[in-house]
């Protein structure tokens, strides 16, 4: 096909599945596309197009179409600009008192996300169906599509800077060993040698008002990280800002991919998204544990709430969605997630099944769906204020994945 013609196959895709998007009134499940073929999964990294998934400019394109379409109910803005100079966008819809926040493609290879906001923005701000202004009164929705648009553009997990550009930023930092997350080798297939970046969600920290200090680099995974990045400040900066227009940020989610062959363990079948709350290791909550602060602001139970709720939409939709591998003892505060969820905002991670390099386009419109009818029944959930009422304790019944002991997680 031509340029051309590509480029414009994303926007027409995206109305057929509009409809589909309205919750409750959703189609039946047999709208869903194909189930994933049992046999054919690999994680071998594959030179597969990535055309299908929204690029960075016709997402700019789609932003603005949803605004000028939706009359003012979607408020675009630029919230900050990624280390190469590229605008990180917020679309905000509702004027309701309950806050939900999401990003998509922190790790820029992890991309079906980006779509489902979008549609989710479409729909909310140009619907007037009596489900889409309820959620406009009740909700403040706010999207940060690609909010790493240099490694999205690049089609790999980590941004684009180098210790060099962080030590011009951070002088305090000159002739420290680079952060731990630094990525300056050859990872996940793809080389950073020539341009170095970092793992974006290892870069938080929960004291939003932190500042770099020497001894804190380089750090470990069991340590918050340092808003060393332009885009985990932009990040920092939007949140903050919510919160002081709204007193809180009730909910999180971080849109990710996962490894292309997890299977669900209840009937072993290749799975479509995983949900899971924070991990944090409770013993440090305790009294005298590196937590102890943050013990009565950890929000916990609403992060399980939420994800039971993401699990449940999905579910209903004929989707395959499951609970993603989390160890007691896991414990990675510079997640974004877990950062949040420390002060207090209730935070999901969804891993949809497959990076773009292994995955490819072939299951993209169903993961999106899947992601779009999680987030949809959150949205809802919040809203009715039924989430509140869901048993946090069932989260650990929900069918798991096989691999639940694995270590390289790519959250
Ligand atoms: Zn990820």
């Amino acid at each position: 096909m031509t340029p051309t013609t590509r480029r414009v196959l994303p926007l027409l895709l995206a109305p057929l599945a509009l409809g589909l998007t309205a919750p409750a009134a959703m189609a039946s499940p047999s709208s869903v596309p194909a189930a994933p073929p049992a046999a054919e999964c690999s994680d071998e990294p594959r030179d597969l197009p990535t055309w299908k998934f929204i690029d960075y400019g016709e997402m700019r394109r789609e932003l603005a179409h949803i605004e000028r379409i939706s009359h003012g109910r979607v408020d675009v803005e630029v919230a900050g600009k990624s280390n190469r100079g590229r605008s990180i966008f917020t679309a905000t819809v509702g004027t309701g008192d309950k806050v939900l926040l999401v990003t998509s493609e922190i790790h820029g290879n992890e991309k079906t996300g980006t779509t489902a906001l979008l549609r989710i923005l479409k729909w909310l701000g140009t619907s007037g169906s009596p489900e889409a202004k309820r959620l406009r009164r009740t909700i403040t929705f706010v999207a940060v599509p690609k909010i790493n648009p240099d490694g999205a553009e690049l089609d790999r997990r980590g941004n684009d800077i180098s210790w060099a550009e962080i030590e011009r930023d951070f002088p305090q930092l000159a002739g420290r060993p680079p952060a731990w997350n630094y990525l300056n080798g050859v990872q996940q297939g793809d080389d950073y040698r020539q341009r170095p970046g970092f793992d974006l969600n290892r870069d938080f920290n929960p004291n939003l008002d932190y500042v770099p200090r020497p001894e804190d680099v380089p750090g470990t995974s069991a340590e918050p990280g340092w808003f060393l990045n332009p885009e985990t400040q932009t990040l920092r900066d939007v949140y903050k800002d919510l919160r002081a227009r709204h007193g809180a940020v009730d909910a999180y989610v971080d849109l990710h991919h996962q490894g292309a062959c997890v299977r669900e363990d209840a009937q072993g079948r290749l799975l479509d998204v995983a949900v899971d709350y924070p991990p944090l290791p409770d013993v440090f909550f305790e009294p005298g544990g590196k937590y102890a602060q943050y013990r009565d602001t950890y929000a916990k139970d609403l992060s399980k709430q939420l994800a039971i709720s993401a699990f449940r939409g999905m579910d209903a939709r004929g989707f395959i969605p499951a609970r993603y591998p989390h160890a007691p003892t896991r414990d990675i505060p510079g997640q974004v997630r877990c950062s949040l969820a420390m002060i207090g905002t209730g935070t999901v991670l969804f891993e949809v099944r497959g990076q773009t390099q292994t995955m490819g386009h072939e299951l993209a419109e169903r993961f999106t769906r899947a992601v779009t009818e999680g987030l949809l029944s959150m949205l809802n959930d919040l809203s009715t204020g039924a989430v509140f009422d869901i048993d946090p304790d069932t989260f650990e019944t929900l069918p798991g994945t096989i691999e639940e002991d694995a270590d390289d997680h790519t959250d």
